[in-house]
């Protein structure tokens, strides 16, 4: 019976010095100052406090301290009670043991994610739009007449015979040249005009001709409209501004659009992607101005 007892308290069987006047003498350098239980040292100690922080056992300050009844002796004690250790606060042999095991052990797997990652399946529906609100509200009216892409360039209102022939999409200080390779032109007016687009869209374009590219080896990005000198649009089209943009793929293959549209909020630098019909995603970006 004694035995048996002495077996499961094996934690006290290291001749535990409890009080003051069992320490041993003051240590002479600070590796073998002692924690103020048995013949534990303080940077032992610390260890072990440290092992009971990572079990959610509190030991209050990671000092290498332990006194009976304090945070560390209350954090062991949770530890042995959990573990079926004898429960006696007390940091001995066999819960030193099971302490480096138990703070060792791998931590669980990660449940797996209940959802598949929004980018790999992720599409659009016919019509919708992503962020689901009015263009106007997320990236503003496009406003201003064909050749005015200069914000504030024209106050009045829109009037299809203010548009000048002459006026060259270059003189703007705010369109782009988009020469990307990576992305087919339709420019079936001739003139190049699909080409120009604001820094903005045309980094966002850039962004969205490499996802296509990943996700439909031989297929391009492909430009059907983006600057609009032709007046082709509703009056405030952001079109007129170089700020939005009608795409498709090169292939012309309507059952990708969904997905288009999807990789077009992937970028995260086209600010408003449109499901706009069957044959196309019209995209839109906020002012560079
Ligand atoms: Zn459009």
């Amino acid at each position: 019976m004694l035995l048996l007892r002495k077996r499961q308290d094996d934690d006290e069987d290291e001749g535990g010095y409890e009080s003051l006047e069992d320490l041993p003498p003051p240590p002479t350098s600070s590796g073998t100052e002692m924690s103020g239980y048995s013949n534990v040292t303080r940077a032992k100690m610390r260890t072990i406090q440290g092992q009971l922080k990572t079990l959610d056992f509190d030991p209050g300050v990671i000092d290498g301290k332990w006194k009976l009844g304090g945070s560390t002796y209350t954090a062991v004690k949770g530890f042995q009670q959990a573990y079926d250790l004898t429960a006696d606060g007390k940091p001995g042999r066999l819960t030193q043991e099971k302490l480096a095991e138990a703070a060792n052990a791998p931590a669980p797997e990660p449940e797996p994610e209940l959802e598949p990652e929004p980018e790999q399946l992720y599409e659009l529906a016919l019509h919708q739009s992503v962020p689901d609100a009015s263009e106007g509200a997320i990236v503003g009216d496009g406003g201003g007449p064909p050749c005015a892409v200069v914000k504030g360039m024209i106050a009045g209102a829109f009037e299809l015979e203010t548009c000048d022939p002459d006026w060259l999409p270059e003189s703007s200080p705010y369109l782009v040249q988009n020469t990307n390779p990576a992305i087919v032109f339709k420019d079936e007016e001739g003139h190049g005009g699909d080409r120009y687009m604001t820094r903005r869209m045309a980094a966002g374009l850039d962004a969205l001709a490499v996802l296509v590219a990943n996700e439909w080896p031989g297929v391009k990005l492909r430009v059907t409209e983006a600057w609009d000198r032709e007046a082709e649009h509703r009056h405030d089209s952001t079109h007129y501004e170089g700020r939005g943009a009608d795409i498709t793929t090169s292939d012309k293959d309507q059952s990708k659009y969904g997905r288009l549209g999807g990789l077009a909020v992937a970028t995260g630098k086209l600010d408003w992607v449109w499901y706009e019909d069957a044959y196309h995603i019209h995209v839109a970006v906020r002012p560079d101005w």
